[in-house]
């Protein structure tokens, strides 16, 4: 999918709304328009950049810092000793919807594994 139709970006441009609870230069977080957990929350990079498998060498640090981004966040938001989960999802059978590289940070209960 190309930048121009992209609802993260348009997210980014703050040309759709959205509840944002970390933003940088490189990086932006928000709330999940249909939470799966208490905690759902989408770290993307304002890089637009399909999915993981487009990644390169180039893209090695950004995709540490947004760990480092999810870790923060879910410190902040009190799930940091109960437990969360960190998500990426990359086409079809992994379900993913929207083509902008983004991690599910998802915590608030408790989770079953081996996942759906
Ligand atoms: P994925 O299946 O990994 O592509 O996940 C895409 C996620 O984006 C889903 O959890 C959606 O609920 C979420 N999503 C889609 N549109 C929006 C939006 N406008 N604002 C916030 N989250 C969204
Ligand atoms: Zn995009």
């Amino acid at each position: 999918m190309e930048k121009e139709g992209c609802i993260f970006c348009k997210i980014i441009e703050k040309k759709n709304p959205s509840k944002i609870v970390f933003e940088n230069g490189e990086i932006v977080a928000f709330d999940d328009i249909r939470p799966q957990a208490p905690v759902h929350i989408m770290v993307i990079p304002k890089y637009h950049i399909e999915k993981v498998s487009d990644l390169t060498d180039e893209n090695i640090s950004l995709i540490g810092r947004l760990v480092l981004v999810a870790k923060n966040i879910a410190k902040e938001k009190g799930i940091q000793e109960s437990g969360y989960r960190i998500v990426i999802n990359c086409n079809k059978d992994a379900g993913q919807e929207v083509y902008h590289l983004h991690l599910h940070l998802l915590g608030g209960r408790k989770f079953v594994w081996p996942p759906g």
